[in-house]
């Protein structure tokens, strides 16, 4: 397999691109080799779908938006059934934990609003939904949610289902902050003009602006374009590993740790003590009344772990075809005596595979 440069820059992953540029590189050259969604990101994804697409059709009833719910839930399903990771996990209703909680908490909190003149005009100078912006170099590009030419000039707004605020600056969050500039900086590149506001909204109508300046966020497109040549000069040079930047919060929750060299020999090295995720060749497997016992050795140690449940359908699934292999099981619980571990709703265990430049 081969690790493959980067064509673009997207504004929503620069951030992570910034934190540990491998971690993206990864994730675009493997798709399938990281790890498949939890059901909590697929529950925050598909909650997100629904609110951008509520922003956009703006239901005027608790029907309209329950009806756009169904629509949304049933084509996103759709999407995971092509996938054997994903595909278990369908139907939603069942696999998410509290589904219905979900759903009934978004219906209430949703703020019905007027629909937003001409985001479906079609003409580019009057901007719209999901308007694909990209800089004169064509590396730096993504789709804004809402791009709307007013009377004052330019807004760019961005949809978020989380919290919008960083909890210690009481400002937006860092990253949906640099993703809105960026954005800025790719209208100029377009329109020829800077927009007036930058906007984060939340489901229930809440608007938290964006304080820019042109300048910074000129400077911010032209390290994202430096960071594309010095990113591509790096996997040019098979210097995969100097792109890494290993650290403990950002590693335990990077979808890619099964694909990454540098990850996968600390979890080698600190095995088992430090991690909470179990690596291993797979020595053996039974199921026994929807449990899984799964033997793996590494370094001439055994080691067990057990699953049960929908964690036990999913696990066995994917390593049904792994025997002798070395895997990677993320998300586990260790018992005292670092032998035997349990999987959690969010286990998933991946193949450690080996590429190239
Ligand atoms: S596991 Fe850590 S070092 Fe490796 S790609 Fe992910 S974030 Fe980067």
């Amino acid at each position: 397999m081969i690790l493959a440069p980067l064509k673009t820059i997207s504004p929503s992953r620069f951030d992570a691109l910034r934190g540990c540029a491998l971690q993206v590189v990864l994730e675009k050259s493997f798709p399938q080799g990281v790890l498949p969604p939890t059901v909590y990101m697929l529950a925050g994804s598909l909650v997100h779908r629904i609110a951008e697409r509520a922003f956009l059709e703006a239901p005027s009833n608790a029907e309209e938006l329950a009806l756009i719910w169904q629509n949304e839930t049933v084509k996103f399903e759709a999407q995971l059934q092509q996938y054997e990771a994903t595909a278990l996990l369908v139907p939603l209703r069942y696999s998410i934990p509290n589904f219905a909680v979900r759903k009934a908490l978004f219906l209430r909190t949703w703020k019905y609003r007027p629909v937003v003149k001409n985001w479906k005009s079609g003409e580019d100078s009057k901007g719209g939904a999901e308007q694909f912006l990209t800089d004169a170099k064509h590396v730096v590009a993504g789709k804004a949610d809402l791009l709307l030419h007013t009377s004052a000039g330019w807004v760019i707004k961005d949809f978020k289902t989380g919290m919008m605020h960083d909890p210690v600056t009481g400002q937006a969050k860092p990253e949906y902050a640099l993703q809105l500039k960026l954005y800025a900086a790719l209208c100029e590149q377009k329109h020829g003009e800077w927009p007036v506001r930058l906007v984060l909204e939340n489901a229930a109508g809440e608007e938290l602006d964006v304080p820019f300046t042109a300048a910074e966020c000129s400077i911010l497109l032209l390290e994202a374009q430096q960071l594309l040549v010095a990113i591509n000069q790096r996997i040019g040079a098979g210097e995969v590993e100097q792109l890494a930047s290993p650290d403990t919060i950002r590693c335990s929750r990077c979808q890619a740790r099964p694909l990454c060299p540098v990850y996968v020999n600390e979890v080698r090295q600190a095995f088992p003590e430090t991690t909470t995720d179990v690596l291993g060749a797979v020595v053996s497997f039974t199921v026994h009344n929807g449990r899984l016992q799964l033997l793996l050795e590494l370094g001439g140690t055994r080691r067990q772990l057990l699953a049960n449940g929908p964690a036990s359908t999913r696990l066995h699934a994917q390593i049904a075809k792994l025997t002798g292999q070395e895997i990677l099981v993320c998300n586990v619980k260790g018992t005292a005596n670092v032998l035997t571990f349990t999987a959690t709703d969010t286990s998933s265990a991946m193949p450690i595979l080996a590429y190239s430049t």
